[in-house]
């Protein structure tokens, strides 16, 4: 397995795959089930498979855990390794951003997607997300990008940028892997030491099923705020008295593509959840069936 920390030394490697398939998997590390998924779809798209790992400072809020997120260097090469990654391209800051970020050109999403949901709780993160992820575009020059479900902003602001800016790479979606519990794979996830807290982040995914369960039983549209307001109280109703507080961000209905909110669940609208399990923030998301 080849590993890059310079865009000098990746491009001179990209020009001798000159006819062949480039798939990437952009990444921050901490690799698991997950990320492993997206990474085995990217070798069956292409000859060539590149993870780039890099825990990009644009997207973290002043506020955020930068210095805290976990960055197990030995572990996630080794995880690459197993899976027959060719390529990781794993730079330093300055090597992505030698001008620092003050003067930085950036991409900027339009406001309609990103003033809503996590960019209106995050200022700032989806310009961070869009910028790299042009960034690491432009460096690796895929043909493929496979991104996850479980970042479904993410994933609509990038498709959205991708046909807005005429990038020829195909966005490649991938659904979100859950462990046995239903509890959606997250390098957060750690942060969530007692077994209590482990036990609480199951309500994202339970209002989740609750809606599709909801959606199935009605065979018919329902009123979008009206069904979530009420598995919403369901669910968190046990954890209102105990140690471990749940206090949900935002919970909506959108337009799996446009990202509007929609009045109404029905077969093809996104479901979207963010929550505090005391400390830690959780996100979580289903496609309506
Ligand atoms: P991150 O390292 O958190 O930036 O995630 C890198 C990529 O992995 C993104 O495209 C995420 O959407 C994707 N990803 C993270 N968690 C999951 C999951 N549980 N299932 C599928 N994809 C995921």
């Amino acid at each position: 397995m080849l590993l890059f920390t310079t865009v000098a030394e990746y491009r001179t490697q990209r020009a001798d795959w000159r006819g062949k398939t480039v798939a990437l998997v952009p990444t921050m590390g901490a690799l698991h089930e997950g990320h492993q998924a997206l990474i085995r779809k990217a070798g069956t798209l292409a000859d060539v498979v590149v993870v780039s790992i890099f825990v990009n400072p644009l997207q973290f809020g002043p506020q955020e855990d930068l210095a805290a997120y976990p960055r197990p260097r030995e572990q996630d090469l080794a995880i690459c390794e197993q899976l027959g990654v060719d390529a990781v391209f794993y730079p330093s800051p300055l090597e992505m951003y030698p001008d620092g970020q003050d003067s930085l050109t950036r991409v900027v999403p339009p406001a309609t997607m990103t003033e809503r949901f996590c960019g209106a709780f995050r200022p700032g993160h989806f310009e961070g997300v869009a910028t790299v992820v042009l960034k690491l575009f432009s460096i690796i020059q895929p043909d493929f990008a496979i991104f996850g479900e479980k970042d479904a902003q993410q994933l609509a602001i990038i498709q959205k940028m991708v046909r807005d800016l005429n990038l020829p790479v195909r966005i490649v979606p991938h659904p979100t892997l859950r462990d046995g519990r239903g509890l959606a794979l997250s390098s957060r996830n750690q942060y969530l030491k007692a077994p209590q807290e482990q036990e609480a982040a199951l309500c994202l995914s339970q209002i989740l099923v609750g809606a599709q369960q909801a959606l199935k039983a009605a065979e018919a549209p329902l009123p979008a705020e009206e069904t979530l307001v009420r598995l919403q109280d369901a669910v968190l109703s046990p954890w209102q008295t105990g140690p471990v507080s749940v206090r949900v961000q935002y919970l909506a209905a959108v337009d799996a593509v446009t990202f509007q909110p929609t009045a109404w669940l029905k077969p093809g609208v996104r479901v979207l959840v963010a929550a505090y399990v005391n400390q830690v923030r959780l996100i979580d998301n289903c496609l309506l069936s």
